[in-house]
Order: structure tokens, then C-alpha cells, then sequence
């Protein structure tokens, strides 16, 4: 019987990160990781609510975007800038009444 060598016995890590899709830092929470990067204005072209401060963020900002290491693209959140690099001392901003 010939040994068979699976091809797809990895953990899910499907597609590389780090430099090819951005940068990680650490999350707004501790313990967290998030992948970070860098929209420029020209690739910004809808209006986003960033969670640091609960404002839009225009089409045409360059701001950033970031998602949880661990979670996915699919939760991405988009960020102002300023917002992103102070998200440890303001925290996410959930106050919807
Ligand atoms: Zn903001």
C-alpha cells in the first residue's frame, strides 16, 4: 500500500499573512492581534463607520483597516487613522442610544 502524503492535513492557515496582506498589531483588547492595513484615499470609495469614535469615515480618507487575527477577513472594521493608533486608550465606542 503506498504511502500517501496528505496535501491538506494543515490546520486551517489557508492563505499567508503578514506582509502580504499587512501588518499585525495588537487589538484594542488585550491578547488580541489584528492584521492592519493601510487604505489609501484612492481605494477608498465607500463611506465606513469607523469603531473608534462611531463617525463615518468619507470616500476618498485614506484610513485603515483591521480585523482580528484569528477571525477573518470577514469581520474587517475600517478605522480612522488617528482613531486606529489610539484605540488602546479610547477603546470602541458603542453607545447607540
Ligand atoms: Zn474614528
Amino acid at each position: 500500500m503506498p504511502r500517501r502524503i496528505p496535501r491538506s492535513g494543515r490546520p486551517s492557515t489557508p492563505r499567508p499573512i503578514g506582509d502580504v496582506f499587512g501588518r499585525t498589531e495588537p487589538g484594542p483588547r488585550d491578547g488580541e492581534t489584528y492584521i492592519v492595513r493601510t487604505v489609501p484615499g484612492a481605494r477608498a470609495v465607500k463611506t465606513y463607520r469607523c469603531p473608534g469614535c462611531d463617525h463615518e469615515i468619507a470616500p476618498g480618507v485614506a484610513h485603515v483597516v483591521a480585523w482580528l487575527a484569528e477571525g477573518g477577513e470577514d469581520d474587517r472594521r475600517h478605522w480612522h487613522q488617528g482613531c486606529w493608533n489610539g484605540r488602546g486608550t479610547r477603546g470602541i465606542t458603542r453607545r447607540w442610544s
